[in-house]
């Protein structure tokens, strides 16, 4: 039997509510047979989602010792939910061991991770499912990365002759066989590690929004729905801040050919996205698929007379970042000029200093400046590369809306065109490249 995984989103477990909507969704098809779950997100606007109030038991348990005062307001949010289900569960029992291990344990990772474990439990005794526990089955290596192959075979395992299932996102072991997450928006990826190893024939993804949009519904009113999405294109624009898949999560699925479906759970009878191998990709007849932007980055400019023909000069500039550890995001070049954008984060402090005189010392260049607060948009779409005119219809849309672009970057696939603009003009350049692309 084909068979789908879905992932429920933080919204989607919010509360008693919207869990009686995530059992109803699996429990109207068959096929949908492994669940994978976030911890509990916003209910409303202003509210915390789980995560973060363990992020704050996490600095309580630092400071004090233990985390009693901050796991109250866990307690409350998971005691609520049960009783809003009305499910003969002894959550408190659960609870109690939990902050035992909390504080036994005092990891960051751990703390963090307690939110998916909590609402797996409750979701598999709502569905009367198993629950698999993602510290079995999902391993990393010492690197860090996922050990695939170990991964896929455990869960497959675990999964063999059980007729539904529900494991905890966000988190696996460790090399040293302690619990680890993955980075924020993590479920998105255990869902998609999920789908691979039990060979789903779709990867569901259910969030709050009716698939995924041509630009953030934040910083637009109503933006148009994508219908389909490639996978290159998915991780342009999920890694350019268009966080409603994490820009992870294509890895596992992409190599067995898996289409992730986004759909909402609080309107499951809209079509949603598909994000498709570019083989089984029908374009939508646009020549943008999307547009997104991401804050805070650094970019540091570069000038130096008769840079092209100096044999090694990228390389030296890219050799002191590389001695640094700082991985390297865009590097747009000239004749005599080059720049790297680098997330600002990574060059904080003394970091940065260090860097600029690594390239004064190395590469002797006739000047250097750095330009920090920039935000990058990225305007992405298979289309444009058999297209004329993209760029000229974006930058007249930033020149009437007074916006000025510090740096532009094309990549040779033509899948982006990225510019750079100051931290205060994302949001407003978003909104001008939106309305000049897609009309609304
Ligand atoms: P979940 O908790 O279900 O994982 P997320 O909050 O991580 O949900 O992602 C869904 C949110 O992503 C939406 O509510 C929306 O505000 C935001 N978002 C940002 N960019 C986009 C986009 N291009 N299309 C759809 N949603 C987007
Ligand atoms: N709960 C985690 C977070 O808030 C992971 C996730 O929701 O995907 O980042
Ligand atoms: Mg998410």
């Amino acid at each position: 039997m084909t068979l789908k995984v879905c992932k429920f989103g933080g919204t989607s477990m919010a509360d008693g509510n919207t869990m009686q909507a995530v059992k109803k969704i699996i429990q109207s098809d068959e096929k949908r047979k492994f669940v994978v779950v976030s911890a509990p997100g916003k209910r409303f606007n202003g509210d915390i989602k789980v995560t973060d109030l363990l992020y704050a038991c996490y600095d309580e348990l630092k400071e004090k010792g233990d985390c009693k005062q901050a796991f109250a307001s866990v307690r409350q949010r998971f005691e609520s939910i049960v009783k809003e289900l009305n499910i003969q569960m002894d959550i408190k029992s659960v609870l109690d061991e939990t902050e035992q291990r909390l504080n036994a344990e005092k990891s960051s990772d751990f703390t963090a991770s307690r939110g998916e474990y909590l609402s797996a439990r409750i979701m598999a005794e709502l569905l009367g499912a198993k629950f698999i526990d993602s510290e079995d089955v999902v391993f990393f290596k010492r690197d860090g990365q996922l050990d695939g192959e170990k991964t896929y075979r455990a869960i497959s395992s675990a999964v063999n002759g059980v007729e539904k299932a529900v494991f905890p996102g966000f988190y696996g072991k460790g090399a040293d066989g302690k619990v680890k997450t993955f980075s924020r928006g993590g479920s998105d990826i255990s869902g998609a590690i999920v789908a691979r190893a039990v060979n789903a024939s779709v990867y569901e993804n259910w969030t709050d929004v009716s698939g995924f949009l041509a630009c953030d519904p934040r910083i637009v009113q109503n933006p148009k729905r994508i219908k389909n999405l490639s996978y290159k294109e998915l991780r342009e624009l999920s890694y350019m801040g268009a966080n409603v898949l994490h820009s992870e999560s294509i890895f596992p699925v992409r190599k067995a050919n898996i289409p992730i479906v986004i759909k909402n759970t609080f309107r499951p009878e809209d079509e949603g996205t598909a994000i498709l191998p570019i083989s089984q990709y029908t374009p939508d007849g646009n020549v943008v698929t999307g547009i997104a932007g991401k804050k805070n980055f650094t970019v540091i400019l570069i000038e130096k007379n008769h840079m092209n023909t100096e044999i090694g000069y990228v390389r030296k500039v890219l050799s002191v970042l590389e001695r640094e550890g700082v991985s390297v995001e865009h590097i747009p070049s000239g004749i005599d000029t080059m720049s790297v954008v680098l997330d600002s984060e990574e060059v904080q402090g003394y970091k940065l200093e260090q860097i600029i005189e690594g390239i004064k010392n190395d590469t002797e260049p006739d000047v250097i400046r750095v330009m920090e607060n920039v935000a990058l948009i990225a305007t992405v779409g298979h289309g444009m590369s058999s297209s004329i005119g993209t760029s000229a219809r974006l930058f007249k849309a930033m020149a009437e809306a007074n916006i000025n672009a510090k740096m532009i970057d094309q990549g040779s696939s033509e899948l982006n065109i990225i510019v750079g603009v100051r931290n205060e003009d994302c949001e407003k350049c978003i909104a001008a490249c939106d309305l000049e692309l897609f009309g609304c």
